[in-house]
């Protein structure tokens, strides 16, 4: 079976849409991943996790009202390779969970359209 397939999934807090569960991406050989509980709204939409990385690295800046772009240019904070300065602040699982949350989004859009949109109107 695929290894992504076996991960636990990212999920939703059932009744608060914008707190997600993420499992840890480098779980240690013959132990469950560790999940980190992400808030995607806080810091002013920039999102906070419980993971060590974020509460060392990240927080602290946010705490200071440090952007992202300050951070990066002043140097106090590496931006990793493929990364957008706006992500400057964010851990890997807070990137995961937006991920989700656009999809989580986009299947309740979907969802809603094939609900109240006439099938006349209907493009597939
Ligand atoms: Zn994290």
């Amino acid at each position: 079976m695929n290894e992504i397939l076996e991960r636990p999934r990212t999920m939703a807090i059932p009744y608060d849409r914008l707190r997600y569960m993420v499992p840890s991406q480098h779980p240690e050989p013959g132990k469950p991943p560790d999940k980190y509980l992400v808030e995607i709204d806080a810091y002013n939409g920039n999102g906070a996790c419980s993971c060590k990385h974020f509460a060392v690295r990240c927080e602290p800046l946010l705490r200071r009202d440090v952007h992202p772009r300050e951070a990066v240019e002043t140097k106090q904070i590496k931006l990793k390779e493929n990364r957008q300065v706006q992500d400057a602040l964010r851990c890997e699982h807070i990137l995961t969970a937006r991920s989700q949350f656009v999809d989580d989004v986009l299947d309740a859009i979907r969802n809603a359209q094939e609900k109240h949109t006439p099938k006349a109107y209907r493009v597939a």
